[in-house]
This record gives structure tokens, C-alpha cells and sequence, in this order.
């Protein structure tokens, strides 16, 4: 059995979200369908998976919709589903920021071609910036990017406040790029709104760049916010592991969220290790009080319970 994971976005007024999730279960009602789907005023983002059929007739239904009719989905295949039920609400905001961002200051949006075009001519005064954590860059990032040191995308403004002192917002060309396209929509009005006269954003994210360009320019694997943690940006390309195992530091891009209940981090680790360390992230993990028995398998699940890494 095949599946089709959907990643889309759009902004768009929705005037009633509430009446909008309720169509969106009504649609679901007994469907064969997992995902993330959150609805606001300023529009929808969701994550989903479900049978081909099932994911047919749902792009089909919201592009019907003249809110929706031009939305881009971005499909990747899988042997199943990648999220464990089916979750839709109401969101205040579509991407978590402590402050108010005017959209029509947006970046250009390029498209992954002209992406990589760019790329290839950038020079000194481009800043190519990976809006996205240190746990996603890790194990996959452009060639040659900055990952901006951030404990919170909330703290976006701070950053771009402070890179203007660094940087010359008029001689800067900024490239900036994330998971599918919709925070850049958000942060690169912020570095504009600070003075940046050249932002430029990855129009669908590194989904669409790997589904259209392949892995050109790209090193490692992608992260992604549901039960594959990791994926190569192209399904016709191998991917190369760039990142390694906190134990033993050999080549890993394997995700354990730490057995340890009280820890539950995020981190990357070899199956021997994970093995040894029964899925402890360290040794005072091991002998912790609430520890869950290790379940040995090759591509372990995030924990959910303490799902603790921010979603999208
Ligand atoms: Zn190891
Ligand atoms: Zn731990």
C-alpha cells in the first residue's frame, strides 16, 4: 500500500476557521487520513498523509474552493501513514512569533530553479540563512549556510534587529530557506521591516527545491515534523549522512527521542549505540527513574507523548 504525504500552506482570509475545521472532518469522517492540520484567519497549513485515492479526492475538494484553488501541494510517497491520527484546529497563528508581521512586505519568491541559479552566482555580500532549528540542520542543510543561533523562532525579530548591525542592509542579498516555504513568508517581512532591501525565499520550501531540483547544492537528509524524521529531498537520489552519532560519532541521521521520560531529547545516535544505551541519550539517562523499555527497530518513531521538538 502505497501513501501520499501532503505539505501545503496558504494564506488566505478564512473568515470562520471554526466552520472551516468542521468541513475539514466532515470531509475526513472515515477516511483513511493522518495529519496536522491547522486553520486560522490568515489561512491553513497542514501535514497529512493518506491513501492515494483518499489524497486524490482531497486535493481535488480544496481546489475546488476559491480560497484554495491555486494552493501547491507537495506530495513525497510512503509505505504508510506518518502521523498517528488526524488532528485539525483552530490556530491563533499559523507560525508561532511573538509579534505582528505585515505580509505584504514579503521577500521574492524564487522558484527552485531560479534557487539554485542564484546559488551558483552567490558572492560575498549573499547570506544564505536556514531558518529552521539546529536539530533540522544537523542532519541536512544547503551547502555553505548560516543557521542563525535562535533557542526560539520566536525570537526572529531579536535576530533580525541584531543582523543589521552585522550586516549592510542595503549591499546584503539575503537568501532564506525552511521546511516548506512558510516561515520564510513571515521572516523575510521581518528583515525587511529592519531595512534588508534584498530578501529572497525558497518558494516550497526544501520539499519543493528537492522535488524539482534534486539534491544539487543540498548536503545530508531533510528533517520533517511527522514519523519519517528524516528523508532524502529527492526520491530518485541517495542521500549522504552528514551527521553522527553522539555516542560513538560514527555516520548517523537516525533520530531517538531519549528513554528517559524526564529527558525525552532529540538525538542522533547509531543502532549499535542506541542498543548499548537502551535508548538513552546518556549514561545518567540510563539509570534514571522513568525510563521506557527500549524497542529495538531501523527507523525508530518520534516519542509523542513529550513530542517536545516546535512544529511547524
Ligand atoms: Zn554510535
Ligand atoms: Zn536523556
Amino acid at each position: 500500500m502505497s501513501y501520499f504525504v501532503l505539505a501545503y500552506y496558504k494564506f488566505v482570509e478564512i473568515e470562520d476557521p471554526a466552520a472551516e475545521v468542521a468541513n475539514h472532518h466532515s470531509f475526513f469522517k472515515g477516511k483513511d487520513a493522518t495529519g496536522r492540520i491547522y486553520i486560522s484567519k490568515q489561512g491553513i497549513n497542514g501535514q497529512m498523509s493518506a491513501s492515494a485515492d483518499v489524497a486524490e479526492a482531497y486535493m481535488t475538494w480544496m481546489k475546488s474552493d476559491a480560497r484554495f484553488k491555486d494552493i501547491d501541494f507537495k506530495i513525497h510517497h510512503h509505505e504508510e501513514q506518518v502521523f498517528p491520527r488526524m488532528t485539525i484546529k483552530v490556530r491563533k497563528q499559523l507560525v508561532a512569533l511573538d509579534d505582528e508581521v505585515d505580509l505584504s512586505m514579503r521577500g521574492k519568491s524564487l522558484t527552485p530553479k531560479e534557487w539554485s541559479e542564484m546559488l551558483e552566482q552567490r558572492d560575498e555580500d549573499t547570506l544564505l540563512l536556514d531558518v529552521r532549528n539546529d536539530y533540522e540542520w544537523e542532519v541536512g542543510h544547503f551547502e555553505g549556510a548560516d543557521l542563525p543561533q535562535l533557542e526560539t523562532f520566536r525570537k526572529f525579530p531579536k535576530f533580525a534587529k541584531e543582523l543589521k548591525e552585522k550586516r549592510s542592509p542595503k549591499k546584503t542579498k539575503v537568501m532564506m530557506y525552511c521546511t516548506g516555504g512558510i516561515r520564510c513568508e513571515l521572516y523575510s517581512s521581518l528583515l525587511k521591516r529592519e531595512g534588508f532591501e534584498q530578501v529572497y525565499q525558497l518558494q516550497g520550501g526544501v520539499i519543493g527545491y528537492g522535488l524539482n531540483e534534486g539534491k544539487k547544492h543540498w548536503r545530508g537528509k531533510l528533517f520533517v515534523f511527522d514519523d519519517r524524521l528524516t528523508v532524502p529531498i529527492s526520491e530518485k537520489e541517495e542521500s549522504e549522512v552528514i551527521s553522527s552519532c553522539k555516542h560513538c560519532k560514527a555516520p548517523s541521521d537516525i533520530y531517538y527521542n531519549c528513554a528517559n521520560m524526564d529527558c525525552n531529547e532529540l538525538f542522533l545516535s547509531c543502532p549499535e549505540c542506541a542498543e548499548k544505551f537502551q535508548g538513552c541519550c546518556c549514561d545518567s539517562c540510563q539509570t534514571a527513574e522513568r525510563v521506557r523499555p527500549f524497542e529495538k527497530s531501523e527507523r525508530p518513531k518520534p516519542f509523542r507523548k513529550a513530542y517536545h521538538y516546535a512544529t511547524e
